[in-house]
């Protein structure tokens, strides 16, 4: 039976924090040297309740938020400020404090704090610095990226290239932007619906660069070589190659969402986190009714995970986007804003995050949307602008290349013009970053 969309969102939500918490008991723990998981038990490490998830389910769900209250758009700030008010006040938490976090994250987010959000640019470059490394390749940006590919699944390059900036926020390293821009392609795939042969299609051709994460994958020549590898030949570590791994081939190799979890968790190690990166994809592939209802009852604070998860899959508007960083213009009196007639100052070049070749993402804004901006201008612009945007009621979102920013606004705008000139009252904006 096919699964729904609404169905594979609610899976990676609950996935990710339900594995998460089957996994925290016996994290750090040798594989073997422990009684196996087979449920939902007192998380020992942290001397927190069973039902449990950790880091990985608060910024996931932080990041699930960050979307939800962004009109299901990617919003970077507001992602990054929910980080943020997890780590101080247990935001997104099963109680009122962050209570597992790893080096990587608690560094970047102190960056991100002290920075008060007002050089993001500044901010990442510092980030960069200090973390962009080999040492500080850990996996606490694959455990939160999962919604990424799940909001993003009609369109696979976006998604990857939202999840490659999206990961820098706390892991810039390549084997981490990789790992997490591979892993949302196949969240993309699984929401699309495709089958395991087709997803180890997709995964096996994709362009990694990483030394060691491109040998570690270029074993699986087949999914068969996937199926058939045992568990003692799978290590569950932090290092991010290593959960990549686990996470697939527990996917790759078992037939249910709860054989799989079961069988990632119960490699020790770093088992909430390798839990997480299986139960958000895994979650997505069979869907939200194929994880155990008694552990989904037994998960601390169920009515927040359910809650925004099912706010996800709905795409409830909560708040409206354009969290306005740098306006170049907004008219109220003029129906139409040329904005290759605006002086690009440089402090608003400098705002704007430059982060290698990277795509950033921009949204084009419609304040005071008109009445007349209805669902058919909505797919007549839809259908007029790259195919690499994304329309929706009040926003444009068009994804922008560091590199030459001006032209691509003013080419962007371009296109909308003579679609917005029919309009009364339009007015535009353009956010530099979200
Ligand atoms: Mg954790």
């Amino acid at each position: 039976m096919a699964v729904s969309p609404k169905s594979r969102t609610e899976g990676a939500i609950w996935g990710v924090c339900v594995a998460d918490a089957l996994g925290g008991p016996v994290q750090f723990k040798d594989p073997n040297t422990f009684e196996p998981i087979t449920g939902l038990r007192y998380v020992a490490p942290f001397r927190q309740p069973a039902g449990s998830y950790s880091d990985d389910g608060s910024m996931t769900l932080a990041l699930a938020n960050s979307f939800v209250e962004s009109e299901m758009q990617y919003n970077h700030i507001m992602s990054i400020k929910f980080y943020v008010e997890w780590m101080t006040h247990g935001r997104f938490s099963t109680i009122d404090r962050a209570w597992d976090m790893g080096y990587s994250t608690r560094k970047a987010l102190s960056i991100w704090k002290k920075s008060r959000m007002e050089n993001i640019e500044g901010a990442q470059a510092r980030i960069d610095i200090e973390l962009d490394s080999e040492e500080r390749s850990g996996n606490g940006s694959l455990m939160r990226i999962v919604p990424v590919g799940v909001v993003y699944w009609r369109d696979v390059r976006l998604a990857r290239e939202v999840a490659r900036v999206q990961g820098r926020v706390t892991h810039p390293s390549l084997p981490c932007v990789e790992a997490c821009e591979a892993y949302t392609e196949l969240v993309c795939g699984v929401m699309n619906g495709h089958t395991k042969q087709q997803l180890f299609d997709t995964f096996s051709a994709f362009p990694f660069t990483h030394r060691a994460l491109k040998e570690r994958m270029a074993q699986y020549k087949t999914i068969s070589d996937w199926t058939a590898k045992t568990s003692e030949h799978i290590t569950s570590s932090g290092w991010v190659v290593d959960t990549l791994e686990v996470a697939l081939w527990a996917f790759f190799k078992y037939d249910s969402w709860k054989k799989g979890a079961l069988a990632v968790v119960n490699r020790g190690g770093d088992s909430d986190t390798a839990g997480a990166v299986y139960g958000g994809l895994a979650g997505a592939y069979y869907g939200v009714e194929f994880i155990p209802q008694e552990w989904k009852d037994g998960m601390q604070r169920k009515d927040f995970i359910g809650g925004i998860a099912n706010k996800l899959a709905q795409g409830h508007k909560e708040q409206a986007i354009c969290n306005t960083t740098q306006r170049i213009s907004h008219e109220t009196e003029t129906p139409v804003v040329d904005p290759s007639a605006l002086t690009w100052q440089s402090s608003v070049k400098s705002s704007i995050p430059t982060i290698n070749q990277n795509i950033l993402a921009s949204t084009l804004c419609f304040t005071n949307r008109p009445a007349s901006f209805t669902r058919s201008s909505k797919d007549q612009l839809r259908t007029q602008l790259s195919p690499m945007s994304q329309v929706n009621e009040s926003c444009v979102f068009i994804p922008i290349s560091s590199e030459d920013i001006k032209t691509y606004v003013t080419q962007a705008w371009a296109e909308v013009r003579p679609i917005a000139e029919v309009l009364p009252k339009f007015t535009g904006s353009h956010d530099s970053f979200q």
